[in-house]
């Protein structure tokens, strides 16, 4: 057994413990002949008891949002539903083994609900969930879902849905995973919950359940095998660092003075954190990942009022669906290029009025609440998309509108685009998968998709001179803005906010702190050459 493993470090802190690795649903193997029924109808029973009670059991685990507990709760009642029961055991009765009985009564009884439409249809989505855990439990298998297992542990996988990564329970202490990028969601997500993580670590799949491993979400290692004693000597670490940096406080700027909003990058109110400078990023799509039906006007305005009314300033990011973050209420059809297809604003091409509602739904937030709002759009390509944005938002009554430089094509033009907005966003995450021409999410190119590169930071020069000239702020709103050795080299760029996860903030304040703005230049033009 190897004593480290290397991966890509996206998400700061040091956590110990022992791993779990993320089972995968079982397949449904051919029917077995069946030769005792009785045998069979104790095992359909007891697959559902023990479904109910292993959800009951997560709805009850201490710290889970109020939210998460409830939905467990209510999937562990849907697992008790007699109906139910009695659909899987006339499956028996009709010759099935106990496997595909339980498979074949939650079929059935997802496509009753899905053929009701409105709530209750979304609710069939949960049904295959309970389907598969079921169908395991007859089987003899390992539940599948995220671990439960009643202690701290270090979620281990071979990837993550950003679905997944949102509902983790508060017993995860750090995520390693062995595919992802370092700018994909699943790593944005880690990182907005301060959740040490690694991810492209190869080999990470082939250790035993149990064993005890290090975490470096900074240096992307993992320590295999650790004794009790490195185990302590490795968190005490952590409790050193997190102490130092929570000394920090107030607004961002060089040494010498010169002032850079640190801003925070969240997907909804829970992420707040008190004494912020402000929202530079509120990713709206994070709130409606898993629906399947459009959030309606009131609930989208009380979410944004919710995170108007505790943060001075929000940048509000219109919807950015696609790729790795479908929204399955939008019901768009699968493309064979996703990252290259209707995302961001292009949604609004196929899909004109859930940007219409989105825009009325936070003006009408922005009406109710003493929040600066400012609002702009992802993923915006020319000058025409830009004013045309630029319009609809000001004729709700929203006065600032910006967009993302997100696209190459953008960024080229962005002196042209500052005519139409008041700001400028940049996005390098997108800007590295599309200037790079590497896919955000693809573990073997991720030194590819490397910000640092001079190709570009020419694009983020690009736009933080036109900012410059137009008198109009260029903030930095992707993963880049809260590394604190890129964090100055935007700076010294001309980059006037940075926007990042919370748990970035301290260790960018303390990278700035220590620099001069010269200092901050001459890292930039070195960096350039
Ligand atoms: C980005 O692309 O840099 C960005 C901030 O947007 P997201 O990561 O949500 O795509
Ligand atoms: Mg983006």
């Amino acid at each position: 057994m190897p004593d480290t493993l290397t991966g890509s470090g996206v998400s700061r802190g040091l956590a110990a413990g022992p791993l779990l690795k993320l089972p995968a649903p079982a397949a449904l193997p051919a029917p077995r002949p069946v030769t005792d029924p009785d045998a069979e109808l104790a095992t359909v029973a007891e697959s559902l008891e023990r479904v109910a009670a292993d959800l009951t059991r997560r709805a009850g685990t201490a710290g889970l949002a109020r939210e998460a507990a409830e939905i467990l709760a209510a999937l562990a009642m849907m697992a008790e539903d007699p109906v139910l029961r009695e659909e899987a055991e006339s499956g028996v009765h009709a010759g099935l083994d106990a496997a595909h009985a339980l498979h074949q009564a939650f079929t059935r009884h997802r496509e009753a609900l899905a053929a009701l439409g409105g709530y209750l249809a979304e609710r069939a989505a949960d049904l295959d969930d309970l389907r598969a855990r079921a169908v395991a439990c007859a089987l003899g298998l390992p539940m599948p879902g995220i671990p439960a297992p009643g202690h701290p542990y270090v979620l281990v996988a071979a990837d993550l849905s950003p679905a997944d990564t949102a509902t983790l329970g508060p017993d995860v202490l750090a995520l390693v995973t062995e595919r992802g990028g370092p700018t994909s969601h699943t790593a944005i997500l880690a990182r907005g919950r301060g959740l040490p993580a690694v991810v492209a670590c190869a080999g990470v799949m082939a250790l035993a359940d149990g064993t005890v491993i290090g975490v470096d979400g900074g240096t992307g290692e993992i320590t295999v095998g650790l004794t009790d004693d490195a185990a302590d000597r490795l968190r005490a670490r952590d409790r050193a660092d997190r102490d130092r940096l929570a000394g920090g406080s107030g607004p961002g700027a060089t040494a010498d003075g010169h002032p850079v909003k640190l801003l925070l990058n969240v997907g909804s109110a829970k992420d707040l954190e008190p004494g912020a400078e402000g929202v530079g990023l509120f990713r709206t799509e994070f709130l409606f990942l898993d629906r399947r039906q459009a959030p309606a006007f009131e609930e989208q305005v009380a979410a944004y009022a919710e995170v108007f009314a505790r943060a001075p300033s929000v940048v509000v990011r219109t919807l950015d669906a696609g790729t790795d973050k479908p929204l399955p209420f939008l019901g768009l059809p699968p493309e064979p290029n996703p990252a290259l297809g209707v995302r961001g604003l292009r949604v609004d091409r196929v899909l004109p009025g859930v940007l219409d509602t989105q825009l009325d739904a936070i003006a009408e937030a922005a009406r109710g609440s003493g929040a600066d709002v400012l609002v702009m759009a992802p993923m915006v390509t020319t000058v025409e998309e830009a004013a045309g944005f630029a319009r609809r938002a000001r004729a709700r009554g929203i006065s600032r509108v910006g967009v993302m430089i997100e696209v190459p094509a953008a960024a080229l033009r962005a002196e042209r685009i500052l005519a139409e907005v008041d700001f400028l966003s940049i996005g390098t995450n997108d800007l590295a998968q599309y200037a790079f021409a590497a896919d955000r999410q693809h573990s073997a190119l991720a030194d590819l998709l490397d910000p640092s590169q001079p190709a570009l930071l020419r694009l983020v020069e690009m736009c933080a001179r036109a900012g410059l000239a137009a008198g109009k702020p260029v903030g930095v709103c992707g993963e880049a803005a809260g590394d604190p050795r890129l964090a100055p080299l935007l700076v010294g760029l001309g980059v006037t906010s940075l926007s990042m996860a919370p748990v970035c903030v301290p260790v960018v304040r303390e990278a700035l702190a220590g620099l001069t703005l010269a200092q901050c230049r001459d890292l930039a033009a070195a960096a350039l050459a």
